[in-house]
């Protein structure tokens, strides 16, 4: 017999053809114990599951039960990945329903740990790994893959897992993560998704002794190979996958600027460490604004770190302020101020400056350090990006104190250990005067009676729903537009009871809504731009909304 399933939210009709253990053991069929009598006989189940039909309801409060009995969160970590290898919609529903707990679990801070550990801890594969060895095979391998329609796909090679550094195939885990992300905050169908782990090799030598470790056996591979290799994928997914959107994710400074420049301008791509980061802090600030008061073209901005993230959320601002003021870039980047390990960034230092720091130099002279650099410039906003912790020392935030009455003091590196200062130091050493962000999650403060509520910066306030928006209109390309108007969309979403704690970001309880009205944005630019190719609905939030994924169990009906 052929069964058809009926996808209840997108209509579609799908054949399925596996019968007994074959569908139970297909996380993207199984339903566990909610198969219903009709469908155990279609499928040949009677028997191998318990006799009692469940709802997905109980469903979900058994794996709760079992989640909370978990107390280490590598454990839950590992569940959850279990979980979403046996029954895809259940691990969606469970996700959604619990995503600010989650969040945590599956991606930064946790997610790191399982990179590191992801030898030891690998269960079964997810994704697709492309290597050095398979040079020339990168097309045909493509083919492996079981789906014709793919929408995202996130892409690593391994070589800056968050603040961790290189870690090599073992950072598969940012891939995944960030697509169940994509799926659940989002609302982009799983089977559509697509985490990619490249295997350059790695320079890091614990893994290459480590023999539990997952990828080839080899030094990182440089230059016009990896050029030529990088090439090779995404010229493989042009043509397997036409129009997909590439989500480049953890590459190190050197090829992430490099790589994004050389095909956003011929492909449907973007840098989630550069421009998800730059809207996710540049709505951050213009939320900090609306407690701290003046115009974002009147802020004088230093950042500690001058890597990728901070240059990132400098071209952001920088676009912004262009945005709203109509100056020239170059005019807005005097607004800014960058330090890296070795001071204030000039072009007096004497060094040769990495050219995505270039724009940035400062014509001045040379200050060595963070408190000397506040003294002169003082500035009102204050940005680490350096994943150096403690560097915001209290020397330096009450020289920030000094000079402003509210000063935005962002504390951007991860994960939590990284952070430039708590929030806790950050409220009490300016008395509660500072407006604080962090990238990593800090707990509320109490200072002197009042409560302050710390935004987390996190990135899934943005990807998601300008994946959500690019794939849903068929946009051609990813302008830095689309990306200053999704931080303003998230930025709107702040409401004043979130202001009044002192918090610059929605809490992520609302991220549906957040994602839909960030795509609805994002379509309408990539209309205004030109860049959409699917026709413009008459209601560009309901058509988007129409296309979300919920996680519900399809029915599946006979067609004999
Ligand atoms: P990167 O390696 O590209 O850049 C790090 C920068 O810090 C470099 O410019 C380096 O010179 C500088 N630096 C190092 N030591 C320093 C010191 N002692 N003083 C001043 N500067 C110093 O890394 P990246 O991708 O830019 O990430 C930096 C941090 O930002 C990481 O911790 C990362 O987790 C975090 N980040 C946060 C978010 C977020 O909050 N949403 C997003 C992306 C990255």
């Amino acid at each position: 017999m052929t069964i058809t399933k009926y996808d209840t939210t997108i209509q579609s009709k799908k054949q399925v053809t596996k019968r007994g253990l074959d569908v139970i053991n297909d996380p993207r069929l199984n339903k566990g114990t909610a198969f219903p009598y009709n469908e155990r006989d279609q499928f040949g189940l009677r028997g191998l599951v318990p006799p009692r039909c469940t709802t997905i309801e109980t469903q979900v409060q058994r794996v709760m039960g079992n989640y909370y009995r978990k107390t280490d969160p590598l454990e839950k970590f590992v569940f959850l990945s279990a979980l979403h290898g046996r029954n895809e919609c259940l691990f969606y529903r469970v996700l959604l329903e619990n995503l600010e707990e989650m969040t945590p679990v599956i991606y930064t801070p946790t997610v790191g740990l399982a990179c590191q550990k992801f030898g030891a801890l690998y269960r079964r594969t997810r994704g697709m790994y492309f290597s050095v060895e398979d040079k020339g095979m990168f097309r045909k391998m493509m083919d492996n893959w079981p789906e014709n329609e793919i929408s995202v796909i996130v892409v690593t090679d391994g070589s800056r897992i968050l603040g961790l550094g290189d870690l090599g195939a073992n950072g598969m885990g940012i891939p995944v993560g960030k697509l169940s992300l994509y799926v659940a905050a989002g609302g982009i169908y799983p089977n559509r998704t697509l985490p990619v782990l490249i295997d350059v090799g790695t320079n890091n030598q614990d893994l290459l002794n480590d023999p539990l470790y997952l990828g080839i056996n080899k030094t990182r591979l440089t230059g016009e190979k990896y050029n030529e290799l990088m090439d090779e994928f995404v010229e493989g997914v042009q043509d397997r996958w036409p129009g997909a959107l590439i989500q480049f994710e953890d590459f190190t400074n050197d090829h992430a600027f490099y790589l994004l420049e050389k095909y956003r301008h011929q492909m449907l791509c973007f840098n989630d460490d550069i421009q998800g980061t730059g809207a996710v802090a540049l709505a951050g600030l213009l939320g900090a604004l609306r407690i701290a008061g003046g115009k974002l073209e009147d802020q004088k901005i230093v950042f500690l770190g001058a890597g990728t993230a901070a240059v990132g959320i400098a071209n952001m601002i920088v676009a912004g302020i262009v945005e709203e003021s109509g100056i020239r870039p170059e005019e807005a980047r005097k607004q800014l101020w960058f330090l890296d390990s070795k001071g204030l960034i000039t072009t007096r230092r004497g060094d040769t400056l990495k050219a995505h720091k270039i724009p940035y130099a400062r014509d001045m002279e040379f200050i060595p350090t963070l408190t000397e650099v506040i003294r002169k410039v003082k500035p009102t906003v204050l940005m680490g990006l350096s994943g150096q912790a403690n560097s915001f020392t209290e020397t330096v935030i009450k020289e920030m104190a000094r000079h402003v009455k509210r000063p935005i003091i962002f504390a951007l590196s991860n994960p939590t250990s990284k952070a430039e200062c708590t929030a806790r130091q950050a409220y009490t050493w300016t008395d509660g005067k500072a407006v604080f962000a962090s990238g990593s999650p800090f707990e509320p403060v109490e200072h002197k009676g009042q409560m302050y509520v710390p935004g987390q910066g996190n990135n899934m306030f943005i990807f998601p729903g300008v994946g959500l928006g690019l794939v849903a209109c068929g946009a051609k390309k990813v302008t830095d537009s689309m990306f200053y108007t999704a931080a303003r969309t998230l930025a709107k979403r702040v409401t004043d009871t979130d202001l009044h704690q002192g918090t610059v970001y929605p809490g992520l309880k609302r991220i549906r809504q957040i994602t839909e009205s960030i795509a609805t944005a994002v379509c309408r630019v990539a209309y205004k731009e030109g860049l959409a190719t699917v026709p413009v609905p008459d209601d560009i939030l309901s058509y988007i909304q129409n296309q979300m994924y919920h996680p519900a169990y399809a029915v599946y009906e006979s067609d004999s």
